[in-house]
């Protein structure tokens, strides 16, 4: 048996993790923190995310002319969240962030050199409710890896560094209690096999959500979504699996919400899989038709950029809850992305020209990629020809050619027409259009047959897990609470092991950008806490 001791244990090397440590060594503290993955690893999702953030009243939205309040922030969040009556933790962590993200979260990236994409992105408006009324999604100039590359290095490079140590292929199975109190955890070392225990005066939780383990996923999968899928994608972390959450729950702690999960409408397979099931979420192309599997269009029409649970919802009520979107090649060019930091190299790498060729002449790169290696992209020169691929993909004749050819038709039509003849996603995109974040990744009047558009390319998209908006219940001071919310001493959880905040701050929607910012903000409230600071 291999023993640890230290003042603090952080179970977790993501972001919510490396931020703690950070607080949490900077007022002198000694850190333990374990890991299960490889340290190449270290960073946990932020490293693969896209690194967009969500902030109120920044330098970038007022230089592009936003103006934005944290009142008006405020009522959007509470429209998205749909909070219970019960929700109060989660209610007071949204206006904790609203009122928190500009110092806590933005002037702390920016001490660590994190710059920002200058226009913000406007995401998730709002569909039947209420959501963003301005846009406040930030990309961080060189996408996630980049937010968790420099926080990383200040861990490493800190004065007090020393006092981290950083334990990899460590598995953590259990928490220890001694006399009612948290004092450590004990697991087992997977490179040898040894077990270990690991002994500290405050034990703070950093696993991330339960989202990488679609069992559970499907276990508590949510009412408003019927059955669960066959197929789920994973685009979450392989070791999401929520073993420390029921560690959680033995030492006393409350679980709230693990229905309430950002699960993304549009997965398609990894062509170089490093989990089962191994999921990519593409922002779904506005300007591409969404069909149902017998190749009719969903009604009323889908569009990304509102509301990314209707879209779930939509998917999920389809008698086969999953989708196809037809587009061509011009308007792949101009508006597939994938989410992520992996597909989005010339942001990564911080290239301006990369940007600008790829918003200029589009994005080949990536639409070779897809086209050439995904099994769920399917081109072709014709409709005909376009819907015997798609059957011979889903195995059976269920796309009907005569069906698809009147909404295509129809669809066109529509394009040309006065008003966009009452077509809900022509508006659609004409409003997004007049914003400018909005238009230079947006077609103008595309119609879908257009011999100078071609080839066709249909995309099956299926249901991708992502973060878990529920998960440890804790107080304002990221303290777990247990039956009738006492405080289980010794005991903390950070990022999305607690649901960003309180064990499920967004309630059931995510403005996006809220997912790093809460992580940020809770590993900072931690670390304070344990120092004994205010949370001025
Ligand atoms: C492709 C992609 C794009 C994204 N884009 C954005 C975005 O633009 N904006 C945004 O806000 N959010 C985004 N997200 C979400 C965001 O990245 C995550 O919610 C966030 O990084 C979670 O951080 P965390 O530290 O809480 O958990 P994680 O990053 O999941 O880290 C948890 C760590 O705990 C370790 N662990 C788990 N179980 C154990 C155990 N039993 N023992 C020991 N260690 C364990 C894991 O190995 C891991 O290193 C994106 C996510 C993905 C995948």
């Amino acid at each position: 048996m291999q023993t640890y001791r230290s003042d603090i244990l952080v179970i977790g090397g993501g972001l919510a993790g490396i931020v703690s440590a950070l607080e949490l060594i900077d007022h002198g503290c000694d850190v333990l923190l374990l890991d299960r993955d490889e340290e190449a690893a270290f960073g946990g999702l932020a490293r693969e995310s896209f690194g967009g953030l969500f902030f109120v009243g920044s330098r970038e939205q007022r230089r592009s002319g936003i103006a934005d309040s944290p009142a008006q922030a405020l009522a959007d969040w509470l429209s998205f969240a749909e909070f219970g009556p019960d929700d109060q933790m989660p209610r007071l962590w949204a206006e904790r962030y609203i009122e928190r993200c500009i110092p806590d979260v933005y002037e702390f990236v920016r001490r660590h050199g994190i710059s920002f994409l200058p226009v913000p992105l406007w995401v998730e408006r709002g569909d039947s409710r209420r959501g963003n009324s301005v846009p406040r999604f930030h990309m961080v100039w060189g996408t996630g890896r980049e937010l968790a590359t420099r926080l990383i290095a200040a861990l490493l490079g800190h004065a007090n560094a020393r006092r981290v140590i950083r334990a990899f292929r460590h598995r953590v199975d259990r928490l220890v209690s001694e006399d009612g109190r948290v004092c450590g955890c004990a697991g087992l070392r997977e490179f040898d096999d040894v077990p270990f225990e690991a002994r500290a005066e405050h034990v703070i939780v950093a696993t991330g959500g339960i989202n990488g383990d679609i069992q559970r996923v499907k276990t508590n999968w949510h009412r408003d979504w019927n059955r669960p899928p066959d197929v789920i994608l994973n685009g979450s972390h392989r070791y999401a699996d929520g073993r420390v959450h029921d560690a959680v729950v033995v030492a006393g702690g409350t679980l709230t919400h693990l229905d309430n999960m950002w699960n993304y409408a549009s997965g398609v397979h990894h062509w170089r899989p490093r989990k089962p099931l191994h999921g990519l979420s593409l922002v779904p192309s506005r300007s591409a038709l969404w069909l149902n599997y017998r190749g009719e269009r969903i009604a009323p029409p889908l569009i990304s950029g509102f509301d990314t649970r209707a879209l779930v919802t939509a998917i999920c009520a389809q008698e086969r809850p999953y989708s196809w979107q037809l587009l061509n090649r011009r308007i792949a060019l101009k508006e597939l992305a994938v989410s992520g930091a992996e597909f989005n190299p010339s942001i990564r790498e911080k290239s301006w020209i990369g940007v600008l060729r790829d918003t200029l002449l589009g994005n080949r790169w990536l639409v070779r990629e897809m086209t050439e290696n995904c099994e769920d992209v399917l081109i072709a020169g014709s409709l005909p020809e376009l819907v015997g691929k798609m059957n011979a993909r889903q195995g059976d004749t269920s796309v009907d050619l005569a069906c698809l050819t009147d909404a295509v038709a129809r669809y066109d039509a529509a394009v040309d027409a006065p008003d966009f003849a009452g077509d809900l996603q022509l508006r659609r995109i004409s409003e997004l259009r007049q914003y400018r974040g909005d238009r230079l990744r947006l077609s103008k009047s595309q119609k879908i047959l257009d011999h100078g558009a071609m080839p066709l390319i249909a995309i099956r998209e299926f249901i991708i897990s992502r973060k878990s908006l529920g998960g440890i219940k804790t107080d304002l001071q990221c303290r777990v609470l247990g039956a009738d919310d006492g405080v289980i001493p010794g005991l903390f959880a950070v990022g999305e092991a607690a649901g960003f905040g309180g064990g499920g701050m967004h309630g059931l929607r995510g403005l996006e950008g809220t997912f790093l910012g809460g992580c940020i903000l809770t590993g900072r409230m931690a670390g304070r806490a344990i120092t004994g600071r205010p949370n001025v």
